[in-house]
């Protein structure tokens, strides 16, 4: 990042981690340097701002988790206007992807559909690629990019013809060119199911940076923004291999914000489920940018209190219709619960557990996503949808006893599992089979696990067995006939028939 004259200390301020109001920032820069707004000291100065969310998986109706409640786009469109004043002659609104699937049912259920039309209203202008876009298939993620009012942009993804999607966009805030280039996460093709991804490649990203930059500051950007779907921490790896000068780097993907500088350039991200948006306020002078300046701006509120604005009236409209849509297709209650279900191994085994109900498997894996914790009260189908909302099935590997212990022994990172417990000891796997003879590291065990991990190149499983049967059941549809069968009421809640022991090394 350039920084000129006398805003290095404002600078500063603005890129420390900060988790506050974006007002009280510009309270702190405002006494030496007013930099920012309409009251510019200099005719030749101007301001133009970001506004950036990204990992927004589709949660239109705020969910509340351990006493917060998540933003929501109604109220963080409110804020936007009310606060931000933003329009579209001065503000930029982008997010790092990761949109509408991999998260609620009232988005997942409809393949994503919903959050795009959300989006659209809340003014959107671009997007990148996240792996969760693929979810569904190039199909489904074509179908909600067309859906857009904006372009999903990825420098890094092909497919036989060249550039999969645009990897660059341009876009005039009355007279400020900010040119966008979008990095898909290069970690993509472990985690989606290895259909998804057919007839795609991956380029290593820098050289496509780099030529995208370029790229941008001839067709007249002012301004290069990169908008990743990288974690933030991936900054540190990618940005100091660039050539070519970029000026705000985006992370997203890992849930968390973030708030730094590597190389000089101001690296941000924006946490999840609209719980915030940060705010890189852009400084030009002559039209050539001396200073960039970032904060977060939550949209979260303890749950006991009342929400940070007025809903937007419009965005509210179209997530009240598919709140009523999706209430028309999973509103069935199959159990109840006095404590709630958090994630962890309570509700992993609960879910492996029913796997092994069908009879199909000696054992159960789990390694990858639970998305949503099980509020207390009554469950219904939404609820399960919340917590698995990827289509997966499962399918069942043959395994030899001494492959699966040598596994367990070595792996960083240990799965859930039913069947079994185990423990770790000098690299050493002890494996106990509930219900069943002492283990045998010479017989051959079927092992029931999700179609996503048995195909991922991520995973030891194709090494295992490298020709999956499938059973034709969806992921989620075990645990939903068990805890109907399970029968729980407020007088006999679900946590009396699960069983919330870990049963290996794994810490949550
Ligand atoms: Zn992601």
């Amino acid at each position: 990042m350039r920084v000129h004259g006398g805003h290095a200390a404002c600078y500063a301020l603005g890129m420390r981690l900060v988790i506050l109001p974006a007002v009280l920032l510009l309270a702190a820069c405002s006494g030496t340097t007013p930099d920012t707004g309409d009251s510019q000291p200099t005719s030749t100065r101007v301001t133009r701002t970001l506004l950036h969310t990204s990992d927004e998986h589709g949660w239109l109706v705020p969910p509340t988790e351990l006493g917060t409640t998540y933003g929501g786009p109604a109220v963080m469109r409110a804020m936007w206007t009310e606060r931000e004043a933003a329009t579209p002659d001065t503000h930029l609104i982008l997010t790092g992807g990761d949109s509408a699937l991999g998260g609620a049912a009232i988005s997942q259920w409809f393949e994503g559909r919903p959050a795009i039309e959300v989006m659209n209203a809340m003014g959107y202008q671009v997007a990148a690629v996240g792996n969760h876009e693929l979810d569904l298939g190039q199909a489904v993620f074509e179908a909600r990019a067309d859906q857009s009012d904006f372009p999903w942009l990825a420098v890094n993804i092909d497919d036989a013809e060249g550039p999969y999607v645009d990897g660059t966009a341009l876009f005039e805030l009355d007279g400020i060119e900010v040119g966008v280039l979008g990095l898909a996460n290069r970690d993509m093709v472990e985690l989606v199911l290895a259909t998804a991804t057919e007839g795609l490649t991956f380029p290593a990203p820098s050289a496509r940076i780099d030529a995208a930059a370029a790229s941008l500051r001839e067709q007249g950007a002012d301004v290069v923004v990169v908008l990743t779907h990288e974690c933030a921490a991936a900054a540190g790896d990618l940005l100091p291999t660039l050539t070519e000068p970029v000026d705000v780097w985006f992370g997203a993907h890992c849930h968390a914000q973030a708030n730094t500088e590597v190389a000089g350039v101001p690296v941000v991200a924006s946490g999840r489920w609209w719980e915030g948006y940060s705010r890189v306020d852009l400084t030009f002078e002559e039209g050539a940018l001396i200073d960039a300046s970032a904060s977060f701006q939550t949209v979260s509120w303890p749950s006991a209190g009342t929400p940070l604005a007025e809903p937007d009236a419009d965005v509210q409209a179209l997530v009240d219709t598919w709140a009523a849509a999706v209430d028309a297709e999973l509103s069935e209650v199959i159990g109840y619960t006095d404590t709630g279900v958090v994630r962890g191994w309570r509700m992993a085994n609960w879910l492996t557990d029913s796997w092994l109900t069908s009879g199909d498997a000696d054992f159960a894996l789990f390694n990858a996503s639970l998305r949503a914790d099980v509020a207390p009260g009554e469950i219904s189908l939404e609820d399960i949808v919340n917590v698995l909302p990827f289509e997966n099935d499962l399918v069942t590997l043959e395994v030899s006893g001494a492959t699966l212990q040598a596994h367990l022994a070595t792996t960083s990172e240990p799965p859930y599992v039913a069947g079994f417990s185990y423990t770790v000891q000098d690299q050493q796997a002890q494996i106990t089979p509930v219900d069943r003879a002492a283990f045998d590291p010479s017989a051959t065990y079927v092992v029931i696990v999700t179609d996503f991990e048995a195909y991922n190149t991520g995973r030891p499983y194709l090494a295992w067995d490298p020709t999956p049967t499938p059973t034709g059941t969806h992921y989620r549809d075990p645990l939903i006939a068990w805890t109907r069968a399970l029968g729980s009421s407020a007088t006999d809640p679900l946590e009396a028939h699960l069983d919330g022991t870990p049963r290996g090394p794994r810490a949550r």
